[in-house]
């Protein structure tokens, strides 16, 4: 095999599907197919064909009479899907984070509502009893001020 270094762009021509790249590919991948998937940033279809069992291990470019750095655009695509990965995870996480922030604000929302109820409920009962005991009050007066009234009074 020829280092990558040592291949110019003039000596890389299309791939003739001739097939000898999956012939020797100790993980018995199809390294062609790989090859059109990784130049489309097909990653969906990289991952059914098993690109991560890649071990980049070059025989496929040792036997290809095309010269196309296979194993080099492999790494690349594993590095494409390791970094489009890691961005899904991080939105995934951002995502559950604000998820998370929204539910704790609406249940905090949601128990202050529940306390001023609470208090307005207290209030609202604290005032009727103020209320009944005036009522009652005002009743006894006038009770009293009819009892001193009728023992004022000479007898008839
Ligand atoms: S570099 Fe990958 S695809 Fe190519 S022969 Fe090795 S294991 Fe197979
Ligand atoms: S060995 Fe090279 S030319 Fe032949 S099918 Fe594989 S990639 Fe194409």
């Amino acid at each position: 095999m020829l280092p990558d270094n040592a291949r110019s762009a003039a000596d890389i021509r299309p791939c003739i599907r001739c097939g000898e790249c999956a012939r020797v590919c100790p993980s018995k991948l199809l390294p062609q197919q790989l090859y059109w998937f990784a130049g489309s940033h097909d990653h969906d279809n990289l991952l059914r064909h098993n690109l991560f069992d890649c071990i980049e291990c070059g025989c496929c470019d040792y036997v290809c009479p095309s010269n196309i750095r296979l194993a080099q655009h492999f790494r690349f695509a594993k590095a494409e899907i390791a970094v489009r990965d890691a961005d899904r995870a991080r939105a995934r996480l951002a995502r559950e984070r604000y998820e998370s922030r929204r539910l704790r604000l609406a249940t905090e929302q949601e128990r202050r509502a529940e306390r001023l109820a609470e208090k307005k409920r207290q209030a609202a009962a604290a005032a009727d009893i103020h209320a009944r005991r005036k009522v009652i009050d005002e009743v006894m007066q006038r009770v009293e001020a009819r009892e001193s009234s009728e023992s004022d009074s000479p007898a008839s």
